[in-house]
């Protein structure tokens, strides 16, 4: 078994501003190696605001795992000099939604925080990282939607980046009511700007960053143990870490967590469908079905893009797989 696991270390004041204790992470890190998994994405929140998160990090470095770190985009130097010296660190990804800071504002609270973003590129470089160690991850929304040409020439011809993750935006917690979604078009215009600028081959995953293999050989662990097949689908808890052990909900799950289902409609017809099965969580959050097409692809204008399907925002923890 090769599959990958994101981990989220700390939940920010968004939710509570809650860690998960440092033994259970530790612990948890030893059951992923017995499990084979081989790759621990630390995302968030924001991993860095875990209170020993340098030793949970280091630890799965030093049994073997291939980590990468997501933070949500303020690295001191002193921080961008811890990341640089843990082993088996393979990237650092930042987030980074827009170069103009009225768009920023729209979808963050304090101008500052830009600010800070370009500081945390400089000082991850200085301190070592490579362009290619370096990723800059967009969530792409209404707003950053407007400023997206030149957000992605700067990170492009400014930090030399090969690969720009662009989430479109999912409708949970503070956007459920769907008023950050980009439109199919905005979508389409971000999509064909990256590949105009990366290569035309980023055209063939739709409006996801996780190809088909990835989004079926990953799951999700939350800082309050909750294990889930995608970091966004809380509809779809199969067990939680403090209740029972992560390996025998990962063997006794597995089929739910790399979405054992056959998708219908637009998806399964694509002449793409070998890379790609539109992200799971658009149909679900769109339409209300897991196994649909996903509605935000601008390749096939008939599927009906729409709200947030009813009671599909991330609710009570049912069973629907
Ligand atoms: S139609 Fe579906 S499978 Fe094809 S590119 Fe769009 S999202 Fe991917
Ligand atoms: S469901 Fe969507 S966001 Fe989640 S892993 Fe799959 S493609 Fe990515």
């Amino acid at each position: 078994m090769r599959r990958r696991v994101h981990l989220l270390l700390h939940q920010q004041p968004f939710f509570k501003g809650e860690d998960m204790p440092t033994e259970q992470a530790l612990r948890l890190v030893d059951d992923l190696v017995d499990l084979g998994i081989s790759q621990v994405q630390w995302c968030g929140g924001d991993p860095i605001l875990h209170r020993d998160w340098e030793r949970v990090i280091a630890h799965a470095g030093e049994r073997g795992l291939n980590n990468s770190v997501f933070v949500a985009g303020i690295v001191t130097k002193r921080v961008a000099k811890i990341l640089a010296g843990l082993p088996n660190l393979h990237l650092v990804g930042i987030n980074f939604d827009t170069v103009d800071a009225e768009d920023f504002l729209r979808t963050h609270t304090r101008s500052k925080v830009l600010e800070q973003k370009y500081r945390a590129l400089e000082n991850l470089k200085e301190a070592g990282f490579h362009s290619s160690r370096i990723m800059p991850c967009l969530t792409l929304t209404k707003p950053i939607a407007r400023s997206i040409e030149r957000t992605l020439d700067y990170l492009v011809d400014r930090w030399g980046a090969g690969y720009i993750p662009m989430f479109v935006y999912h409708p949970i917690g503070k956007g459920a009511d769907g008023a950050f979604t980009p439109n199919r078009e905005e979508i389409r215009r971000a999509y064909e700007y990256r590949a105009k600028r990366l290569g035309s081959h980023w055209l063939r995953i739709g409006p996801t960053e996780c190809g088909k293999h990835y989004c079926r050989s990953k799951f999700h662990i939350t800082y309050d143990g909750r294990v889930l097949p995608c970091a966004v689908l809380y509809d779809f808890e199969v067990g939680n870490v403090n209740r029972g052990s992560l390996k025998d909900i990962v063997r006794e799950e597995s089929g739910k967590l790399c979405y054992d289902f056959e998708v219908h409609g637009a998806c399964a017809a694509c002449a793409d469908r070998d890379v790609c099965w539109g992200c799971r969580a658009n149909a679900y959050f769109y339409t209300g079905d897991i196994t649909g097409s996903d509605p935000m692809c601008w390749k096939h204008e008939g599927v009906p893009m729409g709200k947030p399907a009813a009671g599909s925002a991330a609710s009570d923890p049912l069973s629907p797989l």
